[in-house]
């Protein structure tokens, strides 16, 4: 049988490279569908009642397939998260070619010195067309974002922008009119009640769309279309099965003036499939739901594979 025929679903688990957004470990569930495969895999801390999109999204991948692409490929950018200066520059060096790097700033422990060598090293090893952005995740409040943001932009060469500096969409808004550094809102669209406060409050200048969270990826074009500004598509941190949904996102958006964060397969030790999406020459093919083969055994042992099992029953029900 091929391995495409797999009936699902599948658990996968595998280590980080490098422990990522507090995590060593990811880990979901694949479902099958008429259309292909589908990824769930809500990060532990959301409950079943904020799973339900992720479940939708899964769903959509398998049952319906994505909408028709406009592009084949998808810039995309690499990500570095908070390391050192060498680990950043091999990271850039060892990236596919992409010429856009997101940079993990205000990481808890870390000084803004450290995240100056490292956004020196992303520039040195870009070069000077490369563009630079940096991800707060909400760290900051509004008196630190403006102290921080000028001693980035300047280590940096320039930043393209600043992901989610604050996690005020107030804060966005008064950040974005009294400093330069144009701003992009992540977790205030991804985790709010209102996504469109951060248009009503002109609180960015870019949004950052991830397809589970938001429930599929025509609920994404929808949002886009709502929210009228320019998107970035980024992952989080799936497996090649949830990347797909991505691209299939990034692929069917009217416009794409920003490399997507989907490049994030390499954080994983071991991908779900036999062939990773990673990136060539800084971009990523857009696919079919139908064009994904996952393996056979995803590595993931008797007692998480129990947990997501029960975890996905648990959200069907919530989400029928
Ligand atoms: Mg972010």
């Amino acid at each position: 049988m091929p391995v495409s025929q797999l009936p699902g679903p599948l658990v996968y688990a595998t280590p980080l490279r490098t422990r990522f957004r507090n995590l060593d470990v990811r880990d979901g569930v694949l479902i099958r569908g008429d259309s292909g495969w589908g990824e769930f895999s809500p990060f532990w801390d959301y409950d079943d009642a904020e799973s339900a999109a992720w479940l939708r999204a899964a769903r959509e991948s398998a049952d319906r397939g994505w909408p028709t692409p406009v592009r084949t490929r998808v810039p995309v950018n690499v990500t570095i998260p908070a390391v050192g200066p060498d680990v950043a520059r091999s990271l850039v060096l060892g990236s596919g070619g992409c010429t856009t790097a997101k940079v993990k700033v205000a990481q808890a422990g870390q000084s803004v010195d450290e995240e100056i060598a490292r956004l020196e090293a992303v520039r040195d090893a870009l070069g000077p067309t490369g563009r630079i952005r940096v991800d707060a995740n909400a760290a900051w409040d509004l008196d630190e974002a403006l102290r921080r943001l000028p001693l980035l932009d300047r280590a940096a060469g320039g930043l393209e922008y600043a992901e989610q500096p604050c996690p005020d969409v107030a804060d966005l808004a008064a950040l974005r009119r009294r400093q330069s550094v144009p701003i992009a809102a992540d977790e205030s669209i991804r985790r709010a009640a209102d996504p469109l406060a951060v248009r009503r409050a002109e609180a960015a200048d870019v949004v950052v769309l991830k397809v589970q969270p938001l429930g599929g990826v025509r609920a994404c074009l929808e949002l886009a279309e709502a929210v009228g500004l320019p998107v970035v598509v980024s992952s989080a941190l799936e497996s090649s099965v949830g990347i797909a949904a991505g691209l299939a996102l990034a692929g069917a958006l009217p416009e794409l003036p920003y490399a997507c964060g989907l490049a994030t397969v390499h954080l994983l030790e071991r991908d779900a499939v036999a062939t990773p999406l990673l990136p060539e020459g800084g971009t990523m093919p857009v696919l079919r739901a139908d064009e994904l083969s996952p393996l056979a055994d995803g590595g993931a042992g008797a007692t998480t594979t129990e947990r997501w099992l029960e975890r996905l029953a648990r959200v069907a029900e919530v989400a029928a």
